[in-house]
């Protein structure tokens, strides 16, 4: 039977420990950290992210601003109010939650953030950090994923890792993690996606298994070895008849992993309380590094 890895409960003992830190620094006499948020259209799913963000924020202690705009706003009007952000010292991150609307560039509104305050890890600059291995902001959920498997004290030095999914905010920088030198890291990386040919000859052979692909049940007990590690990053909301009308899907099917692996992540309480974490984590870092703390 497989260690269950309880993120909820991980991250709910970080949190506390920045709320304790925040507590700390306004007894000092200092000014709160502060987020800053934008919010494009009304999806109900990133409306979702955003309200949990807030409301994280308020149990740390921090500042929180949240701009929902309209979905017709240019992407001129958008990048004038990410430089009035940017111009503003007082706030120490923002991020634009994505997805935007089709009309409006990702890339040129994330590579508009004051890469210092880019507390998302989208802006090409950090991502180059990331990829040198320079210190830099860690996009919250591949953060969170290393935090937990440090948390843990799950071996990743010489492991066999296979990463599906290549996207730019999971996949990929979840392999640059993995494969970087330290601790998590040193491991052997495989990255598979949409046209990796007899994916289970890879993840058969995997140590650590990390999937992000936003299919549900998609990596079955028989897609892995005896006592691998899988961490659950996908998140699908399927119908139900709960009071909220959906739940939350992971990408890994849970029961019959459970007997083969040697460690687990469940969907919900994994990975994504631990993505929360991340960004409060980042947002902190950027604040001690303005106010020299
Ligand atoms: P994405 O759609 O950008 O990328 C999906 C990746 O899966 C692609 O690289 C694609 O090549 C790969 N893929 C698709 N079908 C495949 C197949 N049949 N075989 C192998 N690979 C395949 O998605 P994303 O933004 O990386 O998110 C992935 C999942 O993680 C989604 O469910 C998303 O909701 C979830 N997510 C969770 C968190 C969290 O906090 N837990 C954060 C971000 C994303």
């Amino acid at each position: 039977m497989a260690t269950i890895i309880d993120g909820k409960s991980l991250a709910q003992k970080l949190r506390s420990e920045i709320k304790e830190e925040v507590y700390h620094y306004l007894n000092s006499g200092e000014r709160p950290p502060h987020l800053a948020a934008i919010l494009v259209g009304d999806d109900g799913a990133s409306k979702t992210y955003v309200a949990s963000k807030e409301r994280d924020c308020d149990f740390v202690g921090f500042d929180s601003t949240v701009h929902r705009l309209p979905s017709d706003i240019t992407e001129n009007e958008l990048l004038k109010l990410i430089e009035s952000i940017n111009s503003n010292e007082d706030i120490d991150g923002l991020i634009v939650q994505l997805p935007l609307p089709k009309h409006i560039n990702s890339s040129v509104v994330t590579d508009s953030i004051n890469p210092e305050i880019d507390v998302d890890g989208f802006h090409t600059i950090n991502v180059g950090r990331l990829t040198k291995n320079e210190d830099t902001y860690i996009s919250a959920t591949p953060f969170g994923v290393i935090k937990m498997l440090e948390e843990y004290g799950i071996e990743t030095k010489g492991k066999h890792c296979v990463v599906i999914g290549r996207s730019n905010i999971v996949g990929r920088p979840m392999s640059i993690l993995m494969s970087r030198g330290g601790y998590p890291g040193e491991s052997t990386v495989t990255i598979c996606h949409r046209y990796t040919e007899n994916l289970k000859s890879h993840t058969y052979v995997a140590d650590i298994v990390i999937v992000a692909v936003g299919i549900p049940h998609f990596l079955k007990g028989d897609m892995v070895k005896e006592g691998a590690v899988v961490i659950d990053v996908g998140i699908t909301r399927v119908d139900s008849d709960n009071n909220k009308g959906y739940k939350l899907v992971g990408d890994a099917d849970f029961d019959s992993l459970l007997d083969k692996s040697s460690a687990i992540t469940p969907v919900p309480g994994g990975v994504g309380p631990m993505t929360r974490y991340g960004l409060l984590y980042n947002t902190l870092k950027s604040y001690k590094r303005k106010l020299n703390l």
